[in-house]
C-alpha cells in the first residue's frame, strides 16, 4: 500500500514535459507502480490540452505557413536513433522487478559505500551528468545524518525505511530538499534498495560521511 506520493510541484511540470531529465526519471519509477499517481498525471496533461485548446489564437509571422510546408517537403536530418544500452544491471533482492523506465540506462555494479551499504550510478543516455543513484542498505543500517543543497527524490523499490518524519515502504517516493535533516534507517526484516536523484550535493553531518560522498559525487 503506498502511502506517500509525489506532489503537483512535480507532476505538473512532468505533464508539461519541464521536468529535468534526472527527476522524471524518478518520478516515472513511482508511476510504474502507482496507479493513483498515474490517473493524476492523465488528468493534468487533459487539463493542459484543454487550456491549449481554449487559447487566443495568436497571428503568425508572415512567411510562416509557407516555411511549415518547405519544411514538410525538406524535413531537417533525422538524428541517428539512441542505441539501447546494454541489459545489464546489478541485481536486486528476489522478486523485486528492475524499473522499466530504467530500461535505457547505463548502471554500474554494486560498489561499496560503507558496511551493509551499496551504490550504483545510473547514467541516462540523454542526460549523462544527472546524479542519480541506487542505493541498497541492509537492515538496521542507516545513511549518516544529513541535508541537502538541493532538492533529493527518493523512490522506494523494496525494504522500509524510517528518517524520523515518516515511514517510507516498497512504492513510496520522498522529496527532500535544504529545510530536511535526516537520517534515513532501514527498518529489520529486508534490505532496502531506493532510487535516488541528487539535485545538489547532499551535507553530511560527519567528516568520514562527507569524504565518502565526496568520493561517490554524492
Ligand atoms: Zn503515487
Amino acid at each position: 500500500m503506498i502511502q506517500h506520493h509525489p506532489g503537483e510541484e512535480l507532476l505538473l511540470p512532468l505533464a508539461a514535459g519541464r521536468l529535468s531529465a534526472g527527476q522524471a526519471l524518478v518520478v516515472s519509477v513511482h508511476l510504474e507502480g502507482c496507479a493513483e499517481c498515474r490517473a493524476r498525471l492523465h488528468t493534468l496533461q487533459a487539463l493542459g490540452g484543454a487550456l491549449l485548446e481554449q487559447a487566443e489564437p495568436a497571428a503568425l509571422e508572415a512567411g510562416a505557413w509557407e516555411r511549415a510546408l518547405r519544411r514538410i517537403d525538406h524535413p531537417a536530418p533525422v538524428p541517428a536513433p539512441v542505441v539501447p544500452m546494454p541489459a545489464a544491471h546489478p541485481a536486486l533482492p528476489d522478486g523485486v522487478p528492475w524499473p522499466a523506465s530504467l530500461g535505457g540506462c547505463r548502471v554500474t555494479a554494486w560498489r561499496w559505500m560503507g558496511p551493509g551499504m551499496r551504490y550504483a550510478r545510473i547514467g541516462m543516455p540523454h542526460d549523462p551528468a544527472a546524479a542519480l543513484f541506487l542505493l541498497r542498505i541492509g537492515e538496521g543500517r542507516s545513511l549518516p545524518r544529513h541535508t541537502h543543497g538541493g532538492v533529493e527524490l527518493t523512490q522506494v523499490l523494496c525494504g522500509t525505511f524510517d528518517d524520523g518524519r515518516a515511514v517510507f515502504g516498497p512504492g513510496d517516493f520522498d522529496a527532500a530538499d535544504e529545510a530536511v535533516h535526516h537520517q534515513p534507517v532501514v527498518q529489520p526484516g529486508a534490505t532496502c534498495v531506493c532510487l535516488a536523484y541528487v539535485g545538489a550535493r547532499m551535507r553530511f553531518d560527519g567528516r568520514i560521511a562527507s569524504l565518502i560522498g565526496d568520493w561517490i559525487g554524492m
